[in-house]
């Protein structure tokens, strides 16, 4: 995917401030905080979003959720709570088609 802008983080193109990776996910500070940690963490394989995902990628899933399991513990937010959102789509505010989980927390969560 030569046009989008995680696959190019992904690959090193556009500079990323990378806080965990292995071989099939890769996550980084998202640029645009809304809380003290804020870890954007994204498939190596280009899904553009929610509604593209299969049951090929049950795998891959259980994957990104392992990564963000240690990087909540690592970032210390594990015993306080986080958040993790899946925006999808215009209304669902989703503004890069590459999939991502966000990882939010460090601070108490409004909702709504
Ligand atoms: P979403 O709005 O759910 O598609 O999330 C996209 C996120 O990517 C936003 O929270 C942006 O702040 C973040 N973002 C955009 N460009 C970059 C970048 N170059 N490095 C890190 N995060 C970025
Ligand atoms: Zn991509």
């Amino acid at each position: 995917m030569d046009e989008c802008l995680f696959c190019k983080i992904i690959e090193g193109v556009i500079p990323s401030k990378k806080v965990y990776e292995d071989e099939n996910v890769y996550a980084f500070c998202d640029i645009n905080p809304v809380a003290p940690v804020h870890v954007l963490i994204v498939p190596k394989k280009h899904i553009p979003g929610t509604n593209d995902i299969s049951r090929e990628d049950d795998g891959l899933l259980g994957n990104m959720f392992e990564a963000a399991r240690k990087i909540a513990k690592d970032t210390g937010v594990s015993e306080d709570g986080y958040r993790i959102v899946f925006n999808c789509g215009e209304n669902g505010g989703q503004s890069v088609p590459h999939l991502h989980m966000h990882l939010i927390g460090g601070k108490k969560l409004g909702w709504g």
